[in-house]
């Protein structure tokens, strides 16, 4: 504790604008997670790999947050720094797309859109920040961001400043090799179709008010195991909407959406889909994997 004190104490005077002890959960979709030892925002993408110098010098485990849409952060914090990503640049040259990581995605599209750009016009109403969704190849009605990632500028400890095609990513199904590497995307590059006569985007928006369920919830907590056989389904099947366990709920609207009702906390997250999880593999003998990201307070991963 003491030996953390001083560490903070030094990077508190390289970053006087650093906050102490600041509650996460102000700043996640599902309103759970305790505070951070520091927080820090960085305005700027080239921010970031100053911060991270720093905490890496001193030895402070750091974790960057995006919109905060689709991770579960530990009731008791995080034990370190997070550098809350808010870092929104955007410049439109032709087709070309060049985002900052902390860019909404929602913005992103819009933006295109205004200058009669499409593609991941289906992505409209997906949450969180064009970094998050590089990281996690976000994707929504039969487009994923990977499809449209012509460049993205990453920074890890080992390489600095680099920049990567889309082919270095390895896109699949809401995954990218950064899951693995840890890099931090900090700006990225799309490169967009012209939008289409039949712009998708009022009636996507229509589907989302419709279908998803509304309130602090973080989309799909699982992945689909089978393009024909979604979790939401399976979940529906196996008589799991409206199980809870203490203030988180499976959605009465979609199986695949956990609800926090007021006072849910992550232990409640984490009962709720180990038990969702086996009771699905009980009874169809399918293996559900989180979509959701769930970390302890050093941000190492918790196993569903
Ligand atoms: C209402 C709702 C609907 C949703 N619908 C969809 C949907 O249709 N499809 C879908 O795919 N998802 C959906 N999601 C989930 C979520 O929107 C996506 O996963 C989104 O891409 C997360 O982005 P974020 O900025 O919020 O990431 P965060 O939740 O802040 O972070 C997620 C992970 O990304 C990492 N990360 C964030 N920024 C960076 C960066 N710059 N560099 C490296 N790593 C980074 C974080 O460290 C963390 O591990 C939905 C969520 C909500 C709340």
């Amino acid at each position: 504790m003491e030996e953390n004190i001083k560490k903070y104490n030094l990077f508190k005077e390289k970053f006087p604008q650093v906050r102490e002890n600041v509650e996460l959960s102000q700043f996640t979709a599902y309103k759970i997670g305790g505070p951070a030892d520091l927080y820090l925002e960085a305005r700027d993408s080239y921010d970031i790999p100053e911060f991270v110098e720093k905490a890496l010098e001193l030895e402070i485990p750091y974790y960057i947050l995006g919109g905060g849409c689709n991770i579960v952060f530990s009731d008791v914090g995080f034990e370190g720094l997070v550098i809350h990503n808010k870092a929104n640049g955007i410049e439109i040259h032709g087709s070309r797309v060049v985002a900052e990581s902390g860019a909404i995605l929602g913005v992103v599209i819009a933006k295109a859109r205004e200058k009669e750009l499409g593609g991941i016009i289906n992505m409209v109403g997906l949450p969180g920040t064009i970094g998050g969704a590089v990281y996690g190849n976000a994707g929504a009605h039969g487009v994923e961001i990977g499809d449209f990632v012509e460049s993205v500028k990453l920074f890890d400890k080992d390489s600095g400043v680099k920049e990567e095609g889309p082919e270095y990513f390895q896109f699949s199904y809401r995954s990218s090799i950064l899951k693995k590497t840890h890099e931090i995307v900090l700006s990225v590059t799309l490169l967009l179709p012209p939008l289409d006569q039949n712009d998708a985007a009022l009636e996507v928006v229509k589907f989302r008010a419709a279908k998803q369920p509304k309130g602090n919830v973080a989309g799909s907590f699982f992945k689909n195991p089978r393009a024909n056989e979604s979790a939401g389904f399976l979940i529906d099947k196996a008589g799991l909407k409206g199980t809870r366990e203490g203030g988180i709920e499976v959605s009465l609207l979609h199986g695949n959406w956990l609800m926090n009702t007021g006072n849910g906390t992550q232990k409640n997250v984490v009962d709720l889909a180990r038990k969702i999880k086996k009771e699905v593999y009980n009874q169809f003998k399918i293996e559900l994997e989180p979509e959701n990201i769930v970390i302890d307070e050093r941000g190492n991963k918790v196993d569903i």
